[in-house]
């Protein structure tokens, strides 16, 4: 008789990202960090990461976006949560991820995290079609129409 199934165990994480944009020639730009997935194909996202014990989303989104993607940026409004699934050793992990529309002040994407294969600013319009998750398309989208663009 086959084993039953074993019960998958499951746990919940707590991150905070951002959508963090400048003034470029020709409008508005939007930094997206590209990460080499387990099949070696380029995901290009929003910079993001675990809010720490004794941290707020607002610390957490603020210093993740530093981190990843070598720049200083400040909080404008919130955007937002978004929520996905992912197996990671067998445990099944909900993911939890609260964004913050951010303006970049300071800080270059040349000292991104060596986690990072590339940070990118893109056009706003062009950054909506080349992220890669679905729920990150939806967050950059309410940041668009946030901004009337
Ligand atoms: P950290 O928790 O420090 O940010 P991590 O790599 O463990 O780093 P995620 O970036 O959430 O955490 O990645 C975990 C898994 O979820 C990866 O398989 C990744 O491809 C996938 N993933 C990342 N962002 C999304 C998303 N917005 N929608 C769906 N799946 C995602």
């Amino acid at each position: 008789m086959p084993a039953p199934p074993r019960e998958t165990s499951t746990r919940s994480e707590h991150s905070a990202g951002g959508v963090v944009l400048r003034e470029g020639d020709d409008g508005t730009e939007v930094a997206l960090a590209a990460r080499r997935t387990r099949r070696g194909d380029l995901a290009w996202g929003l910079p993001k990461g675990l809010v720490e014990p004794g941290e707020g989303p607002e610390e957490a989104a603020t210093r993740e976006v530093r981190e990843e993607t070598g720049l200083e940026a400040l909080i404008r409004s919130p955007l937002g949560d978004i929520s996905y699934w992912y197996v990671w050793d067998g445990v099944r992990v909900r993911k939890r991820v609260t964004f913050f529309l951010m303006d970049a002040v300071g800080g270059d994407v040349s000292k991104h995290d060596d986690e990072m294969e590339e940070v990118r600013w893109f056009p706003l319009r062009e950054g909506l079609r080349r992220a890669s998750y679905t729920s990150e398309r939806d967050v950059l989208r309410r940041a668009a129409e946030s901004l009337g663009a």
